[in-house]
């Protein structure tokens, strides 16, 4: 088998086409937004949750709709080798919550409200902002009918562009009503378009009949004022889902949320009804939409349960990142506190012991490794000290060691005094460093 797999000459091993390592300081500040994000769906009594990312390929194919982009081109599918089912790489998450909301009889005692974090996977063309594996962090409110919870779901949102100071994320709304009245408008919009069919690109005639809402969302230039004044969905809604949309935004007002309605927005997935929204920034390219969500009241039954309403949204981690790092917002990089200096191989016991009372107690500390031919001089230590941005220099020569001491020698300031302290005096200079923090 392994020999199938090994080409006949090894070339240079190189991650997959479109799948990215994360390295330092990049991953540093993807846990720093995690870390906000975390803090906010507690604050927003969102709970966790996580579901495989591998799942069986008719949950994607029901849930997404077969039309879909997603379905049709971008799915990694493969055969469980003893069984011959069939499986997929999540593509999305949204699909999978529903899921195991269903399996796990979630909503027997009333709504959930839960978000994920982790990687997907299609198959699309890479470029900036668009990869083949990439994460995602989603919000999903379960079991909740009423737009206040849509409402909720965006102004999270908002807060967390807050949170982590972008400040230049539009948010754009619209409501794709309910399917009775979608059909109304499917009729008016293949009518228009059959009417321009000259105008309409391979991509618009390949989906004319199977998915034409999505035609709306092109991002062909020449098709543009086509589709401005196409037949807006917005038009043929009926009482109670300009209600639902009313509701939504007098929300919003009320908490000075800024948004557009953007009638020809839709959205990739079928299951989507009512609510839609998009948050878009004018910084990355063609890939300017950040994050996006919408009502799925109609999943729960598609997949096979009782009928549910629901509605989330699911942010693009990379393109968030991107923003972040190109706003210059902050420098993330976690602070190291100390660098421990050894003079002789022999201390290593002591020194261990030290340091391990000081990461005990809060302090980070990278500790000096040794090579084969001992510690290295004082100077090249050091340097090391000093290139890991660690604050203090711990230093343990042998004076120290006999004495059982430390001396610590501040590396950013130097008016700041070098003092060697026994390990009680060690106690006292922790809690006043952390009590100047
Ligand atoms: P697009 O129109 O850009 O293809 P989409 O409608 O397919 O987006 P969703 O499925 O709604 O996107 O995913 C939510 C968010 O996840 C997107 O707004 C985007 O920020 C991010 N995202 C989607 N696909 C990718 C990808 N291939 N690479 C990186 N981020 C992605
Ligand atoms: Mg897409």
């Amino acid at each position: 088998m392994i020999d199938q797999v090994i080409p006949e000459k090894i070339t240079k091993l190189t991650a997959v086409k479109g799948m990215n390592d994360v390295l330092p300081p990049d991953s540093a500040t993807v846990e720093w937004l995690e870390s906000k994000v975390r803090v906010l769906m507690s604050r927003y009594a969102y709970r966790n949750i996580r579901t495989p990312i591998v799942e069986r390929t008719p949950l994607f194919i029901r849930g997404l709709g077969e039309v879909t982009d997603i379905v049709e081109k971008e799915m990694y599918c493969f055969e469980d080798r003893l069984n011959g089912d069939s499986l997929t790489l999540r593509p999305e998450a949204t699909a999978s919550v529903v899921r195991a909301a269903l399996e796990h009889n979630m909503l027997y005692d009333g709504g959930k409200r839960l978000y994920y974090m982790g990687p997907m996977f299609r198959h699309e063309r890479p470029q900036k902002g668009r990869y083949r594996q990439f994460d995602q962090i989603g919000a999903e409110a379960l079991g909740f009918s009423g737009a206040e919870v849509d409402a909720e779901l965006i102004l999270m949102v908002n807060a967390l562009w807050k949170e982590i100071g972008l400040m230049d994320v539009r948010l754009e709304l619209n409501s794709l009503g309910q399917p009775a009245e979608r059909l109304q408008h499917r009729k008016a919009l293949i009518g228009y378009l059959e009417k321009h069919h000259e105008l309409l690109d391979e991509d618009a005639r390949r989906r004319l009949y199977s998915n034409p809402l999505r035609i709306l969302d092109t991002k062909n230039p020449h098709m543009q004022s086509l589709v401005e004044a196409a037949p807006k969905l917005m038009d043929f809604l009926g009482e109670t889902s300009l209600a639902h949309f009313k509701t939504l935004t007098s929300i919003l007002d009320a908490n000075a949320v800024v948004y557009t309605i953007n009638p020809r927005l839709v959205r990739g997935m079928d299951y989507y009804n009512l609510t839609v929204f998009e948050f878009t920034t004018n910084r990355l390219g063609s890939q300017g939409t950040v994050c996006a969500g919408g009502r799925y009241d109609y999943l729960f039954e598609q997949l096979g349960g009782k009928p549910a309403p629901a509605v989330g949204w699911a942010l693009g981690v990379d393109r968030v990142l991107e923003l972040v790092k190109s706003a210059g917002l902050k420098n993330i990089e976690p602070i190291l506190d100390a660098y421990a200096i050894v003079t002789e191989v022999t201390a290593f016991p002591f020194v261990h012991k030290i340091i391990q009372g000081l990461r005990e107690v809060g302090l980070s500390v990278q500790m000096h490794t040794s090579a084969g031919d001992g510690v290295g001089s004082m100077k090249s230590q050091f340097k090391r000290a000093d290139n890991s941005g660690a604050r203090f220099a711990l230093i343990f020569g042998a004076d120290e060691i006999a004495n059982r001491q430390v001396t610590i020698k501040s590396l950013r300031d130097i008016s700041i005094g070098q003092q060697t302290l026994s390990c009680d005096q060690m106690k006292e200079w922790v809690a006043t460093l952390q009590s100047a923090d």
